[in-house]
């Protein structure tokens, strides 16, 4: 038994024993000689593989690890905390000072509640939505990933205000039907939506910046927008922060930039790596939320005292005054950089970059929504991906996901990345 499951390769046994042998579909891409890399173990922006092999990581944990991997006040907080035991299912003094941190950096989340990842987050802030107006409908935006429970994994129909169909097997279309899709970017399709069903719309959820087509920015307008119209309505803004938040810039991005969503939801950055969500908003709504309201959510390892610690001493390091700052300048000098030695070899690239986020597109102008998107090189984009892992950098495996860049990333490491992609764009 011992000899044959060694003979055999991990990627063989994963195979076996979870669908696609990935704990989570993005996962699933070809390494360096065919099969996926395992990691053994990651410092700072450095993957290690079982072999040994080491990869520079734009990945990072698809965003948490804005501090780079395994920082070391993180991990000591983690450490401590876990000597003291693992859950309680009773308050802690930790979640109460998380949740005093959210709250005092984010204006939006006057109350709010810890849960274990962003799906739950946005899950209950649409049944919040809904609770609170009545209503049944939601509006999301096409090519935002807002998790994956039914009322979000939602395709548009065939024209922009039609009502949406699933995206999965499993969803009925009962359900998908009450999720209405609009283009990003698109305030004149959103606009319709409300003109027609206006009276039925619970709340509209979308990405400040969105990051899961990969990284496209809102166009001057577009968030005021989607405020404009919900107001006008009596429907709810529900700013999903989950990859931006605490990513882009310290606190809310639609906050940022001067904008008042009604709820907001928040994990990845807010748990450095750990399984921490968050969503927050007016005291009105939240107080609809159970015990105090008929709101109903709840969760065995909500608050979890190690996940907390490891949050909460993460956002302590980034709340230092010029943290963003810096991880912007080099984000801007990495995508710069990219672009420049792409179109030195001729070929058709942009790209869009927004604080420690950034997505390179093989086509010439940065795409404003997922159609554009979906017209970029995708085909190139894969064999930029794995000329990189070749040489050892690791950038997002599909089209669509942004590349994260952290503190951890060094001068040498751009300079190195920049070297790389100069030498693969050449073969493209
Ligand atoms: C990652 C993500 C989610 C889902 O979060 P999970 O923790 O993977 O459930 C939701 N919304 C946005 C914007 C995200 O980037």
């Amino acid at each position: 038994m011992q000899s044959e499951t060694g003979r055999e390769s991990l990627w063989e046994r994963a195979t076996r024993i979870f669908p696609g042998g990935v704990n989570s579909p993005v996962r699933s891409f070809r390494g360096v000689g065919g099969q996926p890399f395992f990691v053994r173990e990651a410092h700072d922006a450095y993957l290690v593989d079982e072999t040994g092999r080491s990869y520079l990581d734009y990945v990072m944990g698809y965003g948490p690890l804005i501090l780079g991997h395994a920082h070391r006040q993180v991990v000591k907080a983690v450490r401590e905390q876990a000597q003291r035991g693992l859950a309680y299912g009773v308050p802690t003094q930790l979640e109460v000072e998380m949740g005093e941190f959210l709250s005092a950096s984010v204006r939006t989340a006057e109350m709010l509640r810890l849960v274990n990842s962003g799906t739950e987050a946005t899950m209950t802030a649409l049944r919040i939505a809904r609770g609170v107006t009545g209503r049944r409908l939601v509006v999301k935006f096409a090519g935002s990933y807002h998790g994956h429970h039914d009322s979000l994994l939602i395709k548009a129909g065939s024209g922009a205000a039609t009502l949406g169909v699933p995206d999965s097997a499993g969803v009925p279309p009962e359900i998908a039907a009450l999720t209405l899709t609009v283009p990003y970017n698109d305030a004149e399709a959103l606009r319709a939506v409300f003109q027609q069903y206006g009276r039925d719309i619970a709340a509209v959820i979308a990405e400040p910046v969105a990051g899961n087509m990969g990284t496209v920015p809102p166009v001057a307008g577009f968030l005021e927008t989607i405020r404009a119209l919900t107001q006008q309505y009596g429907a709810l803004w529900v700013s999903d922060e989950v990859m931006t938040g605490y990513r882009v810039n310290f606190g809310s991005v639609a906050e940022s930039r001067g904008l008042n969503p009604d709820l907001i939801t928040l994990a990845k950055v807010i748990g450095a790596g750990m399984p921490v969500g968050a969503y927050g908003g007016k005291r009105a709504y939240l107080e609809q939320v159970a015990p105090l309201g008929p709101v109903y959510q709840a969760g065995t390892f909500s608050g979890n005292p190690v996940a907390v610690a490891a949050g909460l001493a993460q956002l302590h390091v980034i709340a230092q005054e010029r943290f963003y700052l810096e991880l912007e300048e080099r984000t801007k000098t990495l995508a710069q950089g990219l672009v420049e030695r792409g179109r030195r070899h001729g070929l058709d690239v942009s790209v869009n970059q927004q604080g420690a986020m950034m997505t390179l597109f093989f086509r010439s102008t940065p795409p404003r929504n997922f159609a554009q998107v979906q017209q970029s090189d995708q085909d190139r984009y894969r064999r930029y991906f794995h000329g990189m892992l070749e040489r050892n950098v690791f950038m997002p495996p599909s089209p669509f996901e942004t590349a994260f860049i952290s503190s951890a990333h060094t001068d040498d490491d751009v300079e190195m990345t920049l070297a790389a992609a100069d030498a693969v764009f050449r073969t493209l």
